[in-house]
């Protein structure tokens, strides 16, 4: 019980974007449930744990920490603890560890009503007095399209998430104008390749569809889409979505390496010299926009040479930010059937060289804004009294600033950058 005397919830979510609106979802319902958010796990009645297995990292994260707390309910049996996410769809948890009191894959959506039911009538037998919601953030995620339909050969997102899966405009209008009446000022249209969003619909629509219907709506000023792939940005997309003024000017488009002949092992569908084009294409149209791209190091086959080619890429492309990974051979990809020939020793070398490149390239762009009054959306009140704030650009750089004028989280202010990191920008309103 938390100090209301309310049961008390803990969720701790691993992985994307994705896994974090599915769990966003949850926390919504645990709270209409009538249960409080706790701190910890060990200060909670219910302790969800919401899975990726994108990479092994993330899976034995999850596997010790399932440790720690199986060693909790062992001390506290009436402990709920349930899991969701990406690892149940291959590995059947439930069988595995009979301690877990329900466990939900992602492509169960249509499940989570009644399994987080039970579990909350296991909590309250006499049920609980739905409370109005808790204020929503500023800035929301709606996934617009569930699973992935492409090869890329390192990825078991396919697999355990299943083939793509489009929502109908109407029905994500309708989630947005409900989001948009509780506060939410910017949207995040998500979709693991969001650009292939509506090629299983009948009749057939796209992501510009789903944008026309967010544009409008009372309340939102921001609209944003991830994860770009490369091969469907195109130049009539582009000038289409110049219609959209609220779409802000942040790209997340990754290239994976910067090799053509690992591309091709990758199955990406593109080569380097594409997706400099691709990138030039964007920074045409949406003067300036920001870019920000997933690399891998350590694929099977990467030489030192094939890796300096991507090192290459994001020179000459120079990025906002990267964000970089390690090669994790996912069973039952077709990557797998390939030695993963990279030492570890190596592909931590590589991600130093890779990190240390993109640091110093993020830092020169960030340094560039020192002196730019940017629009920032207040998502969070730092320190009330200083009238400290935190929010992010257009573009997508967090934004940490004193106002001269106190403010509240969704308002727009206009912030003068004094100073920069190449992770945050610091400024202050006149
Ligand atoms: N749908 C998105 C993101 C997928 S997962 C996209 O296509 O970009 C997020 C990132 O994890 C990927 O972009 C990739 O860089 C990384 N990733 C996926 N599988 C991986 C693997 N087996 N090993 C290492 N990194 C991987
Ligand atoms: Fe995985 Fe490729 Fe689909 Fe992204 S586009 S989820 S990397 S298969």
């Amino acid at each position: 019980m938390n100090g209301n005397g309310k049961p008390a919830f803990f969720i701790k979510t691993f992985g994307c974007q994705m896994n974090r609106c599915d769990a966003d979802l949850l926390a919504r319902f645990f709270s209409a449930g009538g249960l409080a958010p706790a701190d910890s796990p060990e200060n909670s009645d219910l302790v969800h744990v919401h899975t990726c297995c994108v990479r092994q990292k993330a899976e034995d994260k999850f596997f010790s920490l399932l440790g720690g707390i199986r060693r909790l309910k062992t001390k506290k049996p009436s402990l709920i603890v349930g899991v969701g996410g990406c690892i149940p769809e291959k590995r059947d948890l439930a069988g595995d560890f009979p301690f877990l009191d329900y466990v939900i894959g992602a492509g169960e959506i249509s499940r989570y009503a009644d399994t987080l039911n039970e579990a909350l009538h296991r909590l309250a037998p006499h049920g609980f007095n739905v409370e109005p919601r808790t204020p929503s953030p500023v800035s929301r995620f709606i996934a617009v399209l569930r699973g992935c339909s492409n090869p890329c050969s390192y990825c078991v997102v396919p697999s355990v998430r299943g083939p793509e899966k489009s929502r109908t405009p109407e029905e994500v209008e309708a989630e947005a104008r409900e989001m948009a009446r509780a506060g939410c000022r910017e949207i995040t249209i998500l979709g693991q390749n969001v650009l292939a969003y509506g090629e299983d619909l009948a009749p057939r629509r796209t992501l510009l569809d789903v944008i026309a219907a967010l544009h409008d709506l009372p309340g939102i000023e921001r609209l944003r889409f991830i994860t770009s792939h490369p091969r469907w940005v195109t130049e009539s997309f582009l000038r289409e979505l110049k219609n959209f003024p609220k779409v802000c000017e942040h790209f997340h488009v990754p290239c994976q390496s910067g090799d053509d002949e690992i591309l091709r092992l990758m199955n990406r569908g593109y080569s380097s010299r594409d997706y400099e084009r691709v990138v030039s294409a964007i920074r045409e149209h949406f003067p300036p926009s920001s870019i920000t791209a997933d690399v891998i190091v350590g694929f099977p086959g990467e030489t030192d040479r094939r890796f300096r080619n991507t090192l290459a890429l994001i020179q000459s492309v120079s990025p906002d930010s990267v964000y970089s990974f390690k090669y994790s051979p996912r069973p039952g990809t077709p990557a797998a059937a390939l030695a993963d020939s990279v030492p570890a020793g190596v592909k931590n070398e590589r991600l130093r060289l890779l990190n240390e490149l993109q640091n110093a390239i993020s830092r020169r762009i960030n340094d560039s804004l020192v002196g730019a009054s940017l629009d920032v959306l207040v998502e969070e009140t730092v320190d009330p009294a200083a009238r400290r704030y935190r929010g992010r650009t257009r573009t997508n750089k967090i934004a940490d600033f004193r106002a001269a004028a106190p403010l509240e989280p969704g308002e727009i202010a206009t912030v003068r950058v004094l100073r920069a990191t190449p992770h945050a920008l610091i400024g202050e309103t006149p």
